[in-house]
């Protein structure tokens, strides 16, 4: 088998297989009597199924992961006045949820190895006014939520965990999401569990949170009675459509992401030996780990990056730029404050494709051409 002449990151055809399943529920619900489009009995039964799935309190559909984190963290009742350390190495929305709610985020700097936090890092930046703290999964690892679960209960802060790109991943037989007060997931097209558009979830072992998340997400009302607002919500409400769409999709997410896990093993196992030579693959191992995009941390990243490309391989560097030194954030920098791991992950992350579309020709097309650059 030869490989593909170019390897894309992300796949273009990720919904391919369901594309008539997709096409007949547009006309079934765009044709049905009742003309609901958003928080149906679709939505609800989806819900109702990765509750069951995960073994949470409940799970509340809202309309986007960076909107779950927003919900998570009003419904613990973070607000003006308050801090939540998050990681400096990391997406926009860690700092931005905090920021829409009137708090501050405090940033904390991550593992120079598997750039997840660190927990001695986030404690080190606990004060009184700390509210919660908000660890999250990154690339192919957990974060050690044993650690933040044990720091969370000694300092008396409320623990939201940013699990988005996690879906599915367990560590010590607790899954990604139920470790934190409340977890969130994202359906953006390129997640692991992406759909056609935007979506999210809020994941919960607590019942009154999940109760609280899904007033919030719908102008504080409780689902009884319109127009009575018990809370200040926003609109973060699920698509009929997609809800129906990702209930159908759901049976065949274990096996592509059992298909993510054996690429990212593979690479694992092919790039142990270039450790000394410069390109560092994630911890080998199975509990905690998740396969949304698989990093690497490379000396020489931009020669990587150029090899790979040359040879039609698409790869991607994320977040070279921590948090607290983006403009958006650096007014919650402390003057003077560094994060020199996070600084040095921004440097060095390459991110291969992982996705499970990908051949087994492909697969080792692209092993082979980071070897050949290490000079394995
Ligand atoms: C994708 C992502 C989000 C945001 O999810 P959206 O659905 O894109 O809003 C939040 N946190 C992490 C770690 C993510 O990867």
């Amino acid at each position: 088998m030869t490989p593909r002449s170019h390897i894309p990151f992300f796949p273009p055809d990720l919904f391919e297989a369901d594309r008539t399943v997709l096409l007949d529920l547009l006309l079934e619900l765009g044709l049905a009597p009742e003309q609901r489009f958003v928080l149906g009995e679709h939505t609800r039964r989806f819900e109702r199924l990765l509750q069951e799935s995960l073994g949470a309190a409940d799970v509340v559909a809202c309309g986007s992961g960076t909107s779950a984190l927003d919900l998570a963290l009003s419904a613990v009742d973070v607000g003006p006045g308050d801090e939540v350390v998050v990681p400096a190495f990391g997406c926009a929305p860690l700092a931005a949820s905090v920021v829409h709610l009137g708090a501050t985020p405090v940033f904390a700097d991550v593992d120079p190895y598997t750039m997840v936090a660190d927990p001695a890092e986030v404690e080190r930046r606990i004060t009184g006014r700390t509210k919660a703290v908000m660890p999250a999964h990154v690339f192919s690892v957990m974060a050690d939520m044993p650690r933040f679960t044990d720091l969370a209960r000694r300092h008396g802060v409320r623990l939201i965990e940013d699990s988005a790109v996690a879906q599915g991943a367990v560590l010590d037989g607790t899954p990604a999401g139920l470790w934190g007060e409340a977890g969130v997931f994202s359906f953006v097209q390129v997640k692991s569990f992406g759909m056609p558009g935007e979506g999210g979830v809020v994941v919960t072992r607590d019942a009154g949170i999940g109760q609280r998340v899904r007033m919030l997400r719908n102008h504080g009302q409780d689902g009884s009675r319109r127009f009575l607002h018990h809370v200040i919500g926003r609109n973060s409400r699920f698509d009929e459509i997609q809800a129906a769409f990702q209930t159908h999709r759901f049976s065949g997410l274990p096996r592509r992401l059992a298909r993510r896990a054996a690429v990212a093993e593979y690479y694992t196992e092919r790039f142990a030996p270039l450790a000394e030579r410069g390109v560092r693959p994630p911890p080998a191992g199975k509990d905690g780990r998740c396969y949304y995009v698989y990093t690497v941390l490379a000396d020489r990243r931009q020669a990587l990056e150029r090899h790979l490309r040359e040879r039609g391989i698409d790869c991607h560097a994320y977040y070279p730029l921590p948090l607290p030194l983006q403009p958006a954030f650096a007014a919650f920098a402390a003057p003077g404050d560094r994060w020199p791991h996070a600084e040095s992950a921004g440097r060095r992350a390459l991110s291969l494709p992982v996705h499970p579309q990908l051949t087994d020709a492909d697969v080792e097309y692209i092993a082979d051409a980071v070897c050949a650059f290490a000079g394995d």
